[in-house]
């Protein structure tokens, strides 16, 4: 099976797509639905990802060893320290593997909803670097990628000691940095260029998240404060909430932002597909990935 680093190797260009685990069975459906599209632009990798609910954990795992196993696809299993102690890790790594699932995203985690700030529990991390340091300690072969924030994660003091973070999370052995989504090109490449600057060598894969409707603007600001560039925002406001000219506003705009990812010589893109493949499609139809 390729690592996570090969994906995304010098001579390869990689694409993730990030799945998260439905809640129901008509979630389930849809989710198989829009998988069995997506494959078909043959993805370097499928993550899914994580919630603070001990059910949704097992249904994280449930989705991505059966993409591992009907696609014969790689997969990541997001991994967050909410909640969880070292021994509570361990026991979902071994869960993990035994499913042949050898790849992990690895993260803090956001609050659990009704909280404000992220506490850790007795026994566990407080920051990824942590639980980086964890995995490859203990589950030397896995494959680990870690989150990177070109428009500086909401907590850190300043966009320097993000950046001093995220060497110290590639530092404990983290195979790839997957960015948090964003809207700005500028923002990403002002990142990166400060990224090298600090030494960092491991793949910088940008995140992208298509937006196609005017309801997943408030989502995204609150979720994680992404800017939206003014002039797409009025574009997407001269239509309908939720109408089919908002998505080809959003779709056109995705389009346009990752073929200029692509001629920047990024080494993948890994795609926040929202389980839904319409607009991922669609970007992938026009742009021409080096692969
Ligand atoms: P960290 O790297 O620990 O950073 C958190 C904050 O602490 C930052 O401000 C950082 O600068 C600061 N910091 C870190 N280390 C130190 C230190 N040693 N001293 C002082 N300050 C420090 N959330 C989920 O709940 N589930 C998911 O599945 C999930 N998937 C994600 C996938 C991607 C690709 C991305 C980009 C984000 C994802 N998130 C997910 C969101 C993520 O959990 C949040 O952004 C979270 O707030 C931070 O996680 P982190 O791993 O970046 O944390």
């Amino acid at each position: 099976m390729t690592t996570l680093a090969q994906a995304y190797g010098r001579d390869r260009f990689g694409l993730s797509f990030e799945l998260f685990p439905p809640k129901t069975d008509a979630g389930v459906e849809n989710l198989w639905f829009h998988v069995d599209r997506l494959v078909q632009y043959k993805p370097s990798y499928i993550t899914c990802t994580y919630g603070a609910g001990g059910s949704t954990q097992d249904r994280t795992l449930e989705v991505v060893a059966h993409v591992r196993s009907k696609f014969e696809l790689p997969v990541a299993t997001h991994l967050t320290c909410v909640g969880n102690t070292a021994d509570q890790l361990r026991a979902y790594l071994h869960r993990a593997l035994d499913l042949e699932i050898d790849n992990v995203v690895a993260l803090r985690g956001d609050p659990p909803k009704g909280e404000t700030s992220f506490r850790s529990v007795e026994g566990g991390f407080s920051h990824a670097n942590e639980l980086v340091k964890f995995i490859r300690d203990e589950f030397h072969h896995m494959g680990i990628a870690v989150a990177g924030y070109p428009e500086t994660h909401q907590e850190a003091v300043s966009a320097e000691a993000d950046l001093t973070n995220l060497k110290r999370k590639v530092d404990a052995g983290a195979d790839i940095v997957i960015t948090q989504l964003f809207y700005d090109n500028a923002d990403f490449f002002a990142f990166r260029d400060k990224y090298q600057a600090a030494g960092l060598d491991v793949p910088l894969v940008p995140g992208l998240l298509p937006v196609t409707n005017g309801a997943q603007i408030q989502r995204i600001s609150s979720l994680c404060g992404a800017k939206l560039p003014p002039d797409f925002l009025a574009a997407l406001s001269e239509h309908e909430d939720g109408s089919e000219g908002q998505f080809e506003v959003g779709v056109e705009f995705a389009t346009k932002q990752a073929a200029e990812l692509v001629a920047a010589g990024v080494p993948g893109i890994h795609f926040y597909v929202l389980n839904k493949s319409e607009a991922t499609e669609r970007v992938l139809r026009d742009v021409q990935l080096p692969r």
